[in-house]
């Protein structure tokens, strides 16, 4: 090819040429030929040819084309250039546009450059939309970064995994390289890894159309930070039904789900709150309640309580004084707070509540949602202050002095009875220590140890003293301290006591101290003065043990005093008076009656001594025995005399009988031979002799009697006889020894009887001979018999001097007779009431007297109807 010779074939070369060509020639760069697409992007047309470039197309000056075309030129080397940037001028306006261009050398037969070839495609129109699309991409990527999500890419065929920037943060990882499959399970918390591991295999398994949409807990592969992504994603698959690719996003949830979570845990706190929580709308209807509230009005969980209406939690007074007084109040946005009665939805039982309501808002909108309200239940608390305020009560009207103080003993309460106490006034309580009313020892006490005793061990109790606020006086107390710690920090707060004052039981404890000893002394002195005393004295437990016996005891005893205390003395009696001595002591420990008998204790020469002995019991307000106190009267002598006179009076009536016997018979001879000598007044003289032996023989009887019962040989006869004829003769004979009594007879006996009728006769002619006796200035005497079944009785009742209570028992002894003026004059041995009642007694009957001094005397008699031991008189 020869262009030299015949440029025009270039014309046609480049006017075939598919894509814009231009030929140049020399290093000026002169345009050979230019076809007209090239023409086109010069904006110029055929007249360019023949110029140089730089004439043709000013706007390459500047832009590096010429040089290029130049450098080309000079060293016969191809220049081809990609998407290269030109301005030029398009419609007189400079333009950028792209282009891919080659710049080719055709060489002469020199060797050297002579043409070059110039070929340009127009890119523009291609960079532009790798611009915008790159653009996009970048958008996108923004957005991604803005939404702080990451995306990703696995490739299912090899396994890898590749991530943006933000994935890799999101699971913790370092680098842009790509990432295997197994290192990305790996970053994943171990709980939440299958269900992953499932997730992925369902999504790229071309017969699961599941769509990849999963949150679970990532780990920091290199920090272990813990966070929650939400995954989404979908595979891509070939011809051959093969995923391919299996991309998505990753996003960062962790403070959504922490979010939620602390809601779900406020929405819990608010469900399982202990206060009753509740929202209604602005009509007042019940939007939420939560458990608390349901629990305590009886809401049951399948009722709906929207359903409620107020009127089933309110009273209608309580209703009226909602809607109008506390609704506008909460509307008003000032809230409400107080206690109002509310009811239970089932029982109606009231309950007291303390209640706060506000006006709920939307927090972002502002919106007002409804009402809302929290409320306690108060009964408890009611119940618990009510019974606070008994206690108070309790406390402040206590009679024992109680405090109250801080830890440092400022006090904060006293009572009433505190104050008087200590004399303080009560306005001056607040003002006082515990070291103001307390002595000086007391101070110390409480200071020292009883401080460090309250942080040990919480209480100290103890004696104390208190100091009179205006006498200075010490008040002794028994005072209790307890100790009082804060509830959450346990530090000592406060102190309370409680004080008894010890004054009065401390007296009356000195009081009693001394009357103690001066018992005690009492008692030595007693037993000092029991020693002294020259007969035995003794003190018997309420048992009848006995516990004391004084010296004289050992004068006598066969056995010393140690050895006989107890029952150990009774083993000193007389075998023969042991039984009765013994039943005796027994019915008078067991009664309570005074006790007295005259048995034989052996003596320390082993001979029987007679004592009389006799005890009395002390008794108790309440009548119980306290003690017995007894004495021992040593009646040896006395009974050695007695013994002597029985016997003397045995011997000395038995001896007297026989010569008054034949006196009298003599007498009753004389008497009738002088009658009948007419000698009548010796005859007289000889029937009052008479009469005296007759007294005489009464007495020797009686004496003999008396021998007879002491030697316990009387005799009775039994016969069959009528009792009320027998007094009525007997009152016969008495009636004609007095002129002056006249005897009145009231009979009722009615019946016969079995017994000694001259013993019997014995007894009433004694009664009625003392009644004729000792009334001397009355004129009547009256004899009564009664039949009682099983024993008759006899009385009589006179009108004479009588007797006084003290003598009524002692008249029946042996020669006892009442000694007084009147008396005096009344002769007597004192033997007959004695034999009468030996007699009675031992016929099985009783004998008593019931008189009036100076008024007269009624002796009575009762013995049985039946009497039936027969015995001859063996005298
Ligand atoms: P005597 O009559 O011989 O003194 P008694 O044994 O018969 O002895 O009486 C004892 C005492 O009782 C009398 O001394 C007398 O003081 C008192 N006595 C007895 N009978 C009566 C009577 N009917 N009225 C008052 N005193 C009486």
């Amino acid at each position: 090819m020869e262009p030299k010779n015949n440029p025009n074939r270039f014309d046609e070369l480049i006017n075939a040429a598919p894509s814009a060509s231009a030929i140049y020639h020399t290093r000026d760069i002169i345009i050979t030929s230019a076809n007209a697409q090239m023409l086109a992007f010069w904006g110029k047309d055929k007249s360019v040819i023949g110029k140089p470039l730089i004439e043709a197309v000013p706007e390459l000056r500047g832009q590096p084309f010429i040089t290029l075309l130049q450098n080309v030129f000079d060293t016969g080397i191809t220049h081809h250039a990609e998407k290269d940037r030109a301005e030029l001028k398009v419609d007189g306006k400079l333009q950028t546009s792209y282009f891919n261009y080659t710049y080719k050398p055709v060489l002469g037969t020199d060797g050297k450059t002579a043409y070059i070839f110039h070929t340009a495609i127009d890119v523009t129109t291609l960079i532009k939309t790798q611009q915008e699309l790159s653009d996009t991409q970048e958008r996108l990527s923004l957005a991604l970064q803005a939404a702080e999500i990451g995306t990703w890419d696995l490739n299912p065929l090899s396994h890898a995994v590749h991530w943006d920037l933000r994935c890799r943060e999101l699971f913790g990882f370092e680098g842009e390289a790509d990432i295997a499959y197994h290192e990305v399970l790996d970053c994943i918390h171990p709980d939440d890894k299958p269900k992953v591991m499932e997730a992925v295999a369902a999504a790229i398994n071309p017969l699961q159309t599941d769509t990849y949409d999963i949150r679970y807990r990532t780990v920091g592969n290199n920090s272990g930070k813990l966070r929650w992504v939400h995954c989404k994603g979908r595979s891509y698959f070939n011809d051959d039904g093969l995923a391919y690719r299996f991309a998505g996003t990753a996003r960062d949830i962790t403070n959504e789900v922490n979010t939620s979570l602390s809601q779900q845990q406020l929405l819990s706190l608010v469900s399982n709150n202990a206060d009753i929580m509740t929202i209604a709308d602005m009509k007042g209807n019940l939007i939420y309640m939560n458990r608390a509230g349901r629990e305590l009005f009886g809401v049951p969980d399948d009722i709906d309580f929207t359903q409620l209406s107020a009127r089933d939690f309110y009273e209608p007074e309580e209703l009226q004084r909602v809607q109008e007084t506390i609704i506008p109040q909460i509307d008003s946005e000032k809230g409400w707070k107080g206690i109002l009665y509310l009811k239970h939805v089932q029982t109606h039982e009231a309950i007291p509540c303390q209640v706060n309501y506000i006006l709920v808002k939307n927090p972002i909108t502002g919106e007002i949602i409804g009402r809302g309200s929290t409320a306690r239940d108060l009964r408890s608390e009611l119940k618990a202050r009510a019974e606070l305020q008994r206690l108070a009560t309790i406390v402040e009207f206590s009679e024992d002095f109680c405090n109250y103080t801080d830890w440092q003993g400022n006090t904060i309460y006293l009572n009433a009875a505190g104050q008087k106490l200590i004399g303080l006034s009560a306005n001056e309580v607040a003002k006082t220590n515990i070291e103001a009313y307390h002595s000086l020892a007391s101070n110390r006490l409480i200071k020292g140890s009883i401080r460090s005793q309250l942080l040990a061990t919480g209480k100290w109790s103890g004696r104390l003293e208190l100091m009179h606020q205006q006498t200075g006086e010490i008040i002794p107390i028994h005072k209790q301290f307890f100790l009082i710690r804060d509830g959450l920090t346990a530090e000592p707060i406060a102190i309370t006591g409680i004080a008894r004052n010890l004054t009065a039981e401390i007296n009356a404890k000195k009081a009693m101290d001394k009357k103690n000893t001066e018992i005690a002394n009492t008692l030595k002195e007693l037993e000092f003065l029991a020693n002294a005393v020259p007969t035995v004295v003794w003190t018997a437990n309420p048992d009848g043990m006995i516990d004391f016996i004084n010296q004289r005891w050992n004068d006598h005893s066969a056995i010393p005093i140690k050895a006989s205390l107890g029952d150990k003395w009774t083993a000193t009696i007389h075998p023969e008076d042991l039984d009765h001595t013994l039943k005796t002591w027994q019915k008078s420990v067991a009664t309570g009656e005074p006790f007295q008998a005259e048995f034989r204790l052996k003596d320390k020469y082993g001979n029987y001594r007679w004592w009389l002995v006799r005890a009395v019991a002390l008794t108790d307000s309440q009548g119980h025995i306290s003690k017995w106190y007894g004495s021992n009267t040593d009646i040896s002598e006395q009974k050695e005399l007695q013994r002597q006179k029985d016997n003397f009076l045995g011997v000395a009536s038995h001896e007297l009988k026989t010569p008054v016997t034949s006196i009298k018979a003599y007498a009753q001879v004389v008497e009738m031979m002088l009658h009948r000598a007419g000698d009548e007044k010796n005859a007289a003289l000889i029937a009052k002799m008479n009469n005296q032996i007759n007294r005489l023989t009464a007495l020797i009887g009686d004496l003999l009697d008396v021998t007879k019962i002491t030697a316990g040989k009387l005799v009775f006869i039994h016969t069959h006889f009528n009792f009320d004829q027998l007094v009525s003769e007997i009152a016969e004979d008495i009636q004609l020894t007095t002129e002056k009594h006249h005897i009145e007879l009231k009979l009722n006996s009615l019946r016969d009887i079995n017994g000694d009728r001259e013993r019997i006769r014995q007894v009433i002619v004694n009664l009625l001979t003392n009644a004729v006796k000792y009334s001397p200035d009355a004129s009547q005497i009256i004899v009564f018999t009664e039949d009682h079944g099983h024993e008759v009785q006899f009385c009589v009742q006179d009108f004479g001097i009588g007797l006084t209570a003290d003598k009524k028992d002692l008249i029946f002894e042996q020669f006892y007779r009442v000694i007084g003026s009147k008396e005096r004059t009344f002769p007597g041995l004192g033997l007959g009431l004695y034999i009468s009642s030996e007699i009675v007694k031992q016929l099985g009957g009783r004998i008593w007297v019931n008189s009036v001094a100076g008024e007269g005397a009624t002796f009575c008699f009762a013995i049985p109807v039946n009497q039936v031991a027969q015995a001859t008189e063996n005298n």
